[in-house]
């Protein structure tokens, strides 16, 4: 039996098509998932224009943001069930003796390979996955929204791991994507005062960040930056696609104020880093996300206090990924959601 999958087969703009696909065998320590719905990333945009800076293992599956239902299980598979409802972590390749992965930081170790670029991911209906990725769901928290568990935990690793906020802090957004966008929701719980910036052609988004509570803003927010002592706001969320955005993320900050940088674009900087020392700053990278993480965004989604129904823009059969994929490109929603058929 075969089913419908999204490939993206080459290097090249454009490269991403229909295929009928096997479905796949599963190895012991494995599960096989039925998918009900899948998250259109940024990522997946990134690899379907080809502007991507990552290594892709052609052709592959995309899709990465996903949950099912488990139908089939390895033999040494233990603490799973068939029919339970699921969702996956990203890293489906990993060195499990690396010393990383021993503390934890699989995430981060240099061999990990993740879902719809180093193996095949899930915009298809049958998805093979290591039963060590998997997180049980709360009867009540529903697949369109439990497949955007990642892009959570992305935010929520860029917002409390890796920035440690706290009430009362003044934060700066920059860039209303959905990484953006959950990024500013996640400070919004931490009891921080959220802005968020963007461009003009990001109208349409930055109107979904504000049901978060955020103030939104087109171009310049040196203004709200400076608004309570004129000396910057206390910590700036990077969430744009590019390195220029960090210049904007150092004039806004004030002195022994804190940058995480979440949003990369693989092109060289051109200004310096001086105010990152005359202002005592600390500028942290934020990348991927952990058991631990996973478990935190999952109970914070089931009981209501992260709420991903503003950003979901529509649900598309993945027979129609070339509309769900545009549609997002263009910014028209922030997050297409696809369903196997
Ligand atoms: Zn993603």
């Amino acid at each position: 039996m075969k089913s419908a999958a999204v490939v993206n087969y080459a290097p090249v703009k454009g490269s991403v098509e229909i295929r009928e696909i096997e479905r796949p065998d599963i190895g012991e320590e494995d599960v096989l998932l039925e998918v009900v719905n899948i998250g259109v990333c940024g990522s997946d945009l990134h690899q379907w224009t080809a502007d991507h800076s990552w290594p892709v293992n052609y052709p592959v599956i995309l899709g990465h943001e996903f949950g099912g239902h488990i139908i089939e299980i390895g033999s040494r598979v233990k603490g799973w069930k068939e029919g339970d409802r699921v969702v996956s972590e990203t890293a489906a390749v990993i060195d499990p003796d690396s010393p990383l992965t021993r503390r934890g930081l699989y995430n981060l170790d240099p061999s990990r390979k993740g879902f719809g670029y180093g193996v095949n991911g899930a915009m298809t209906k049958f998805v093979k996955v290591p039963a060590r990725c998997l997180h049980i769901l709360p009867d009540q928290l529903p697949f369109e929204q439990a497949c955007l568990a990642e892009p959570c935990c992305v935010a929520y690793s860029a917002v409390v791991e890796n920035s440690h906020l706290k009430p009362g802090d003044r934060v700066i957004v920059i860039g209303p994507g959905p990484i953006g966008i959950l990024c500013a929701a996640v400070a919004k719980l931490c009891g921080a005062e959220v802005a968020i910036v963007g461009l003009e052609s990001d109208r349409e988004r930055l109107s979904v960040a504000a049901m978060y509570g955020c103030e939104t803003i087109i171009g310049n927010a040196t203004e709200w930056a400076m608004q309570r002592d004129g000396l910057g706001a206390d910590c700036i969320i990077d969430a744009a696609g590019s390195s220029n955005t960090l210049k904007i993320a150092l004039e806004l900050v004030r002195p022994r104020g804190h940058i995480s940088k979440v949003g990369w674009g693989p092109q060289p900087l051109q200004y310096s880093l001086d105010p990152l020392v005359q202002k005592n700053i600390t500028l942290q990278g934020s990348f991927s996300h952990n058991w631990p993480i996973w478990e935190r965004v999952i109970a914070l989604l089931a009981s209501g206090q992260l709420n991903v129904k503003p950003i979901i823009g529509g649900i598309w059969p993945i027979t129609d990924w070339h509309d769900a994929f545009e549609i997002m490109h263009q910014g028209k929603v922030v997050k297409s959601i696809l369903k196997p058929v």
